[in-house]
């Protein structure tokens, strides 16, 4: 069977918090346009529903915009480009208010108002949260309000596999019916890539098994750059042995960290000084930002300070003095899931951690518009960067990034959509689909190879962790970037056992992997070429931030076969210039 043909408007690929904002603004606006909304997964099973922390935005007397503004820029390490910085903080308030009248059942205070809750590197408490499901709620919320619209046509369990491109623009992509194997070629007047992060490259991982890449990896083999990849935000506390993130919510709440021997080591860190047991303090120590409560531990690992355990070192995150009923009305699922994967209850016992990878700061290469520079072609949320999270996210930026950028990238695809009149090209796409249907067809086919998908994904996490993890330097880079080009090659050689039409989770999870191989190339290659330390990057060979040559986004391009071509781009600087990063509460 050949591929089949589908027309709309604006195609958008991925449905979780992204892809559906997106949806929604697009419909709301312009009920005529024909959305086809393509989601690997049902959308409530998209990662955004695994989000607990919550989501930030300006909403008290005691906090402003430019304090918003502030905390974004220097946890970033002021790799954030500011205009983009200052559209969202403006922005936040209003989306977040959006979802409440949505129905999103934010958590209040006694007397009715929204409440909010301290997060890392926040310097005051701005985190709407519902419980510590915060992800759930908001995409439930999103969903329920989707399904009004009559214009937003679903295809789940439809994967998507590359973008159909031709007279210099985006036109659409081809997908996979997944129950069927039909395959699909979605001719669109602009596409909006909304597919989530890439966290699974890497061995332990907060991250669904769907965050493989794959609408990052489909732009970058299209010629637009991958940004800023070598940011990879470790989260300091993943639950032992398991990689299920114990949110930030639990520091915000006032827990706090101790090593081997019960001792708060943050306060070695410049984190200091020690604060009051129950009583979480702004800024400084469990409170400060993601990457450097991460490099601390990494610290306290050399010095012997960790607990050895057969799944690794860890330390502990102590929440015992919060009270049964303070951690079952805030964090129930934080206690559900240590009683239930570690077999501790936070309420008597301090809970193992360590660091755990947990979020893409780089992604498509899109602007304030969400625009990437292929014309027709936009991204939102983890699979992008706008450039919002520079060189670190802050907890719960996250989510309130997919519903203003989504919003945004709305906009300007139907202004795009419009403009538009149907395809010229259609023999030219129509061959891109056709070559598309080859390489699965070739793939499935195959016989006669000698390597697993396992085996390679294995090697590849592996050679990740150890040379492109907390801590980086030029050979552990060098040995990483050799390793993937072998394993690029290798991947070649795989052979697939099932060779059905129906559901064949083999070919899916092949494709994922090679989409994660040649992003791994963009991040350790990007790593390697970044001299300098700089917010999650850090280099033991070039410890200082270096704004003289490096205060700029790196853009990987795509090259076939080879590593990926590095250039680099300028970082928009509006109002606040590069300082130091301050989370010592003012201590020496
Ligand atoms: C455990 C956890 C907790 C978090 N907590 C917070 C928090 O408290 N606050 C915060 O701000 N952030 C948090 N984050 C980060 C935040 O949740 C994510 O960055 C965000 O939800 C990503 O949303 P998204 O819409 O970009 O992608 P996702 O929600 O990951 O959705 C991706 C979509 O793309 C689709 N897709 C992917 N590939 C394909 C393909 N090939 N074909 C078709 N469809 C495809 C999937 O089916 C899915 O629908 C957390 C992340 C994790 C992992």
């Amino acid at each position: 069977m050949g591929v089949e043909l589908i027309k709309t408007d604006v195609a958008i690929v991925g449905a979780g918090g992204a892809g559906l904002r997106t949806a929604i603004a697009i419909a709301e606006s312009n009920p005529d346009l024909k959305v086809a909304l393509i989601s690997k997964v049902y959308p409530m099973r998209s990662h955004t529903c695994a989000a607990e922390g919550g989501a930030a935005g300006v909403i008290k007397p005691d906090d402003s915009l430019d304090l918003h503004f502030n905390d974004t820029v220097g946890g970033g390490d002021w790799l954030s480009d500011q205009d983009v910085v200052e559209y969202f903080v403006n922005e936040a308030p209003r989306e977040l208010m959006q979802l409440e009248h949505w129905g999103c059942p934010w958590s209040r205070t006694p007397d009715g108002s929204v409440n909010v809750r301290p997060f890392g590197g926040m310097k005051i408490k701005r985190t709407w949260f519902a419980a510590d499901k915060s992800g759930f709620h908001i995409l439930h919320t999103l969903f329920q309000t989707s399904l009004q619209f009559p214009s937003i046509e679903r295809y789940d369990e439809f994967y998507s596999i590359d973008l159909l491109t031709a007279d210099g623009r985006c036109q659409g992509v081809v997908a996979m019916e997944m129950k069927s194997g039909r395959l699909f070629q979605f001719q669109a007047k602009a596409v909006v890539l909304c597919t989530g992060g890439a966290g699974r490259m890497f061995k332990f991982s907060t991250n669904g098994a769907i965050k493989t890449g794959d609408g990052t990896a489909m732009a970058y083999r299209a010629g637009v750059p991958a940004k800023d990849m070598e940011f990879v935000q470790y989260h300091p506390t993943g639950l032992l042995s398991t990689g299920i993130l114990l949110t930030e919510g639990c520091r915000g709440e006032g827990g706090v960290l101790r090593n081997k021997d019960g001792y708060r080591y943050l306060q070695d860190y410049g984190m200091g000084p020690e604060t009051p047991l129950g009583q979480p303090v702004l800024k400084t120590m469990e409170l400060g930002p993601r990457d450097r409560l991460s490099q601390a531990f990494w610290h306290e690992q050399q010095k012997g300070n960790t607990i050895p355990t057969p799944w690794g070192d860890s330390v502990q995150l102590d929440m015992t003095h919060l009270g049964e009923k303070h951690i079952d009305e805030r964090l129930p699922l934080v206690r559900e899931l240590s009683i239930l994967y570690s077999g501790v209850d936070p309420v008597k016992e301090p809970v193992p951690i360590c660091p755990v990878v947990h979020y893409m700061m780089g992604g498509i290469h899109t602007n304030i518009d969400a625009e990437t520079p292929m014309p027709g072609l936009y991204a939102v949320g983890e699979t992008a960067c706008a450039s919002l999270n520079g060189a670190n996210r802050l907890g719960s930026n996250s989510l309130t990034e997919l519903l203003v950028f989504g919003k945004r990238a709305a906009m300007n695809a139907i202004e795009f959509a419009r403009s538009q009149t149907s395809s010229t090209s259609e023999s030219a796409l129509k061959e891109q689909a056709d070559q598309a249907q080859a390489k699965i067809r070739e793939l499935v086919g195959r016989s006669g190879g000698t390597e697993s998908i396992a085996g390679i994904r294995k090697e590849m996490s592996d050679t990740l962790e150890s040379g492109a993890g907390i801590y980086r330097t030029e050979e552990s880079l060098k040995e990483t970037c050799a390793a993937l080009v072998d394993l690029r090659k290798r991947f070649a050689g795989i052979e697939l056992h099932d060779k059905s039409n129906v559901f064949n989770t083999d070919l899916f999870q092949a494709l994922e992997l090679g989409n994660l191989l040649e992003l791994a190339q963009t991040v350790a290659e990007g790593a390697l070429a970044r001299k300098e330390s700089r917010g999650s990057h850090q280099r033991l060979d070039y410890e200082a931030r270096d704004d003289e040559n490096f205060l700029k986004h790196t853009l990987a391009y795509y090259q076939g076969d080879e590593a990926p071509r590095i250039d680099y781009h300028d970082v928009i600087i509006t109002k606040s210039k590069p300082g130091v990063r301050d989370y010592s509460g003012g201590a020496k």
